[in-house]
């Protein structure tokens, strides 16, 4: 390697630091890492660092933090907010040669993941090695990363019992911007174990939703479960919004279930290949609600089915209509398409696979007792802006708080359709902020719009935490700018 000097052009200097091979300023690249699937746009990044080593991102992070350029972290770029993109230009650092699974450790149930692990792989590489455990998937392509999600609080097909991805979290390892490299919970004390982020300040959260502005996590601790035996999947389709929720609340209320979902009738039409669906029969189905369980015992399993009946019963009782419950394994003979929602990962490819590409979303975590008056009023926002009434609803962590996400698919080449998509996401957090309903993976038009809403006193901690962690500003610019 050689050694490069100031006058030499950035591409030099970075690939004198980390090899030539690590670094790439192909305009078509660069382009490219100004977008990704919503609405939002960044500023190209001036070149691209792909490493391989935590000695790599030291230096180049010892390098952006002397000469104050900007360093913006990605790994796949599916957000959907935005939350990749260089605003500045500078160095992007794509994270996703680094992307070994480090270690499993089965009795103490947790794996060492780098970042660019990804979905599919940690699944291949339990189920073959070891099936005594499991892990929790998000609906997000196999394709993408494990680790990204952990940092953005993601909720995975295992969060009604155990919470968002990131209180899976035993601790990271993270380089700061002067090359230190930090090792948070357990692991900062012993190297025989990173089973817990537990009994250590926790530290891990100053890497938690912060976008990448605090440091550049290099390695995580991520918690994996026991595996079980018996599993069933089934679908209920519902008419009427309240209906659906009472039915949801009362399933909680039984801990009987790993997840449980509700998605609005525009899922099911474009999942048979409508692309924009905005009118809906009347005698269709409003709702579509999935349930999941799993236990090792068959006695459990007739026992939590048996309960699922008398809550449906009592429902009908009231005067609620539903067909099912369907087994997903019986939906799949009958349409081999609902195999989208039968095994995880899963590509939900209807959300992808249109002309222009584009995927947006308001996704939020609220209070469960106003879910549906949530719900009735974002879908009324997204028909009155001409969009299919879109919306997912989760009970997360027992139900001690809930997901509400409104998704909007669309052209990415087409102006109108952008200027429209980006109205209706202000409409929709206009509505859904001040009822409670708290925008996750916050894209940066949120704080921007919204900041001044903040606590001061949070606001205040916030930018004298990203002062000490990241004096000269320069992770992720643009990102929690409140
Ligand atoms: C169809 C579809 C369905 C989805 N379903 C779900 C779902 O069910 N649940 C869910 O939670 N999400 C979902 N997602 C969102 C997203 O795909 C997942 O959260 C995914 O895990 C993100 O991974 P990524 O590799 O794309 O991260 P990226 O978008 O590349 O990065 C995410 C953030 O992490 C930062 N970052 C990247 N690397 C580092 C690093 N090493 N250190 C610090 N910061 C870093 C980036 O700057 C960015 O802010 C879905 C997305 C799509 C497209």
């Amino acid at each position: 390697m050689t050694l490069a000097t100031a006058a030499q052009p950035l591409s030099d200097r970075l690939a004198a630091l980390v090899g030539s091979e690590r670094v790439s300023t192909d305009p078509a690249k660069l382009k490219e890492a100004a977008r990704d699937l919503t609405e939002v746009r960044g500023t190209p990044p001036d070149a691209i660092v792909k490493p391989d080593t935590v000695e790599h991102v030291q230096a180049v992070l010892r390098f952006a933090n002397a000469e104050k350029i900007p360093v913006t972290p990605v790994l796949y770029n599916t957000n959907v907010g935005g939350l990749a993109l260089p605003a500045h230009g500078g160095i992007l650092l794509d994270m996703t040669g680094m992307n070994r699974i480090l270690e499993v450790r089965p009795d103490d149930l947790y794996m060492v993941l780098e970042p660019g692990v990804q979905w599919g792989q940690v699944k291949e590489h339990l189920d073959r090695n070891f099936p005594q455990t499991r892990f929790a998937y998000s609906l997000s392509p196999p394709e993408t990363s494990v680790v990204a999600n952990a940092l953005m609080d993601g909720l995975l097909n295992l969060s009604l019992r155990f919470g968002t991805c990131a209180e899976w979290l035993n601790g990271v390892e993270a380089v700061l911007p002067d090359g230190t490299i930090v090792r948070t919970g357990s692991r900062a004390w012993t190297d025989q174990q990173w089973c817990t982020n537990a009994p250590m300040p926790d530290l891990t959260g100053l890497f938690i939703n912060f976008h990448g502005t605090t440091g550049i996590v290099t390695k995580a601790s991520i918690r994996i479960q026991q595996s079980k035996r018996l599993r069933r999947r089934f679908f209920l389709m519902g008419y009427d919004v309240d209906a659906a929720f009472a039915v949801v609340r009362a399933l909680v209320k039984e801990e009987i279930c790993d997840d449980i979902g509700i998605l609005t009738w525009p899922t099911a039409k474009m999942l048979f290949g409508e692309t924009r669906p905005v009118w809906r029969d009347p005698s269709e189905p409003l709702m579509m609600l999935y349930a999941d369980m799993s236990t090792n015992r068959q006695a459990d399993l007739d026992l939590r089915m048996s309960i699922l009946d008398e809550i449906l019963a009592a429902a009908r009782a009231k005067g609620a209509k539903f067909q099912g419950p369907l087994d997903v394994r019986d939906l799949v003979k009958i349409e081999p398409r609902f195999q989208k929602f039968a095994e995880f990962p899963t590509r939900l490819d209807f959300l992808l696979d249109h002309k222009g590409g584009g995927l947006s979303w308001v996704g939020t975590y609220g209070p469960t007792s106003r879910w549906e008056e949530g719900t009735k009023l974002s879908m009324k926002i997204m028909e009155e802006h001409g969009f299919p009434p879109l919306a997912v609803a989760r009970p997360m962590a027992q139900s001690h708080f809930g997901v509400l996400r409104l998704i909007e698919t669309f052209d990415r080449d087409d102006p109108a359709q952008v200027a429209a998509v980006a109205k209706v996401n202000m409409a929709l957090v206009d509505a859904l902020l001040p009822m409670g309903f708290v925008p996750y993976k916050t894209p940066a038009w949120v704080h921007a719009r919204y900041g001044d809403k903040l606590d001061p006193g949070f606001r205040e901690l916030l930018n004298r935490v990203r002062k000490v962690m990241d004096p000269n500003g320069i992770l992720n610019p643009g990102k929690w700018s409140v």
